[in-house]
């Protein structure tokens, strides 16, 4: 072999990627909008700054190479500065889910051995309920707005002023944590994956691509999927990376306030799960002409499903892209985009649209493939249904300090995603189901996804859901949660009739539900397995 004669050893580090925000690029803005309406604007050079004084805070409080600091944050600019400042200090970033429970919180924090917290003075009653199971937290830093940090806890602006803006620090060795996530824990003990300084920096870079998602210079980009969901997407980093504006809701995501925001503030790219979008295209359908969202070159939307219905009619009504994307907190988390080729041009809008709502294709260097029971690989043939597996530079090779899912890699190096796929020839990927979601009746699978995808097209549908109910005879049905509009209300026949020419007679819902809500999971996905919990028994009479 005869080496590369290229500098190879150059590190990919986070902080480069922040530093490169902080300088070529440090008068575009960074916008909050706090939950009292109030708005806080500042710019990439002032952000570098405060970054700087915070990492040189961190090391005068004793954080080292290795070490986890934790951050239990709404979505706002503090937020941001601790994604670069704690990876800089060498410490890796813990970002907590503050929508879990307070035992989960507390397993989590001990489990990955956070030993400073920092803390949104609102979330202090949160951390309250969880210290007790987290005791190696050492330091505690609070951002208050008005009030002072309460005894025994530090201030985090007061930490700041104390600083100064020059930070040098430790050597990165891009093969090192810089941050970690955990998995919300739908099934077993929550897993942590600890994200590289060189998985995060690969992520970004292909995460921007014009083909991916596309983010540059000229952006501004609303950052709705929590900072605690897989580093919200990864986009804080392409931002920092490309001087993209941010702009963060902080904690409140009802619709109105949200399309307010992307209009005052001229968005371009917004990301966030299907629930949310399903409530903005609600409140655009109400509102016609209310806001003017001519700026918006693209939403990405992904975490669950992306019924065809919403991207078709964020596209015909509202003049609204949608990208649909495909990720888990194990693969950083961008794994397949679902994004026409050349060739696709020509084809009907409809088929195109199919294929829009399929999860895609991998994004580069993400390989997929699907496996079925016995561990054979499927063809692509957009029929055979199999375990979609994945490899990648940022995809999890094993969870933090966890033995029992080891069965989640394969020996040849993939890592099985308990997702259940069809592949077709274009490579494209389309997620029937998650394992633990699957329905068998007689044996023979159904798609809850499909059938709930269908019932969303419907005009009364606001919402559905459609889950395995056991049953005596098939051994399980479908059932179909709906969340209906404001109105009329459908019969359980007319909803029959309208699935009817699309599928199976035998996948049609043998009983439909119709709820004021859906329970979600914290991240706002539908948690079907409260739906099995409560309705599982209904067709055993
Ligand atoms: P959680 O397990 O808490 O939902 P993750 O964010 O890691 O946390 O979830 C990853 C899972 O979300 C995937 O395995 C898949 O089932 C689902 N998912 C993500 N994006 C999509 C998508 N575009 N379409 C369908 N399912 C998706």
């Amino acid at each position: 072999m005869i080496p590369g004669t290229m500098m190879d050893d150059c590190p990919l580090t986070l902080t480069a990627l922040f530093a490169r925000g902080g300088t070529f690029f440090a008068r575009n803005d960074i916008v909050t909008r706090r939950l009292d309406g109030s708005v806080h604007r500042y710019a990439y050079g002032d952000y570098w700054r405060r970054v700087r004084r915070l990492a040189n805070a961190l090391s005068r409080l004793g954080v080292k190479s290795g070490d986890r600091v934790a951050t239990l944050c709404w979505n706002h600019y503090r937020h941001f500065e601790a994604y670069a400042a704690v990876p800089a200090a060498g410490g890796i970033l813990h970002t907590l889910n503050l929508r879990l429970h307070p035992t989960d919180l507390g397993y989590i924090a001990n489990h990955a051995g956070d030993s400073v917290l920092i803390v949104d003075s609102s979330l202090l009653p949160l951390y309250e309920r969880f210290k007790g199971a987290a005791g190696g937290i050492r330091e505690v830093i609070v951002i208050a707005d008005d009030e002072p940090a309460p005894q025994g806890c530090r201030d985090y602006e007061a930490l700041l002023e104390a600083e100064s803006d020059v930070f040098d620090g430790p050597p990165i060795d891009e093969r090192q944590g810089a941050a970690m996530c955990y998995t919300s824990g739908t099934t077993g003990r929550p897993k942590g994956v600890v994200y590289s300084h060189r998985s995060t920096v690969l992520h970004t870079l292909a995460a921007c691509m014009t083909d991916s998602l596309g983010i540059c210079e000229n952006d501004r980009i609303l950052v709705v999927v929590p900072m605690f969901h897989a580093n919200a997407w990864g986009i804080p980093f392409c931002a920092a990376m490309t001087g993209a504006s941010l702009i963060f809701p902080e904690r409140d995501l009802r619709p109105e306030p949200l399309l307010d925001l992307m209009a005052a503030e001229r968005l371009t790219v917004a990301a966030g799960v299907p629930t949310i979008w399903g409530g903005i295209l609600a409140a655009l359908d109400e509102n016609p002409g209310r806001w003017d969202l001519s700026a918006l070159r693209t939403t990405i939307v992904g975490g669950s499903a992306v019924p065809q219905a919403m991207i078709d009619r964020f596209e015909q009504r509202h003049g609204v892209r949608v990208v649909q994307a495909w990720g888990m907190t194990e693969t950083n988390p961008l794994g397949t985009l679902s994004r026409v080729k050349r060739h696709m041009q020509g084809w009907s809008r409809e088929r195109r649209l199919e294929a829009r709502a399929t999860q895609g294709y991998a994004v580069p260097f993400v390989d997929t493939r699907h496996v079925d029971d016995a561990g054979r690989v499927l063809a692509w043939d957009g029929k055979s249904l199999g375990e979609l597996e994945v490899r990648g530079p940022w995809v999890a090779g094993r969870y933090y300090d966890n033995d029992e899912q080891q069965d989640r890699f394969t020996p040849d190096g993939w890592f099985k995603t308990g997702d259940i796929v069809a592949i077709d020839a274009e490579g494209c990927v389309r997620i029937a189901d998650r394992a633990k979601d699957v329905i068998k009746s007689g044996g023979e699978w159904i798609s809850s996804v499909e059938l709930e995808n269908a019932l969303m097209a419907h005009p009364l549908v606001r919402e559905a859901a459609v889950f395995a109910g056991r049953h005596p005879k098939w051994d399980e049905r479908p059932l179909a949660a709906v969340v209906l509009k404001a109105g009329e209300t459908p019969a359980k026949e007319e909803l029959t009739r309208y699935l009817a020419p699309k599928f199976a007679k035998f996948w049609l819902p043998d009983d439909y539900l119709f709820l004021d809500e859906l329970p979600k999971t914290s991240v706002g996905k539908f948690k079907k397995s409260a739906l099995r919990e409560k309705y599982g028994d209904l067709l055993l009479g």
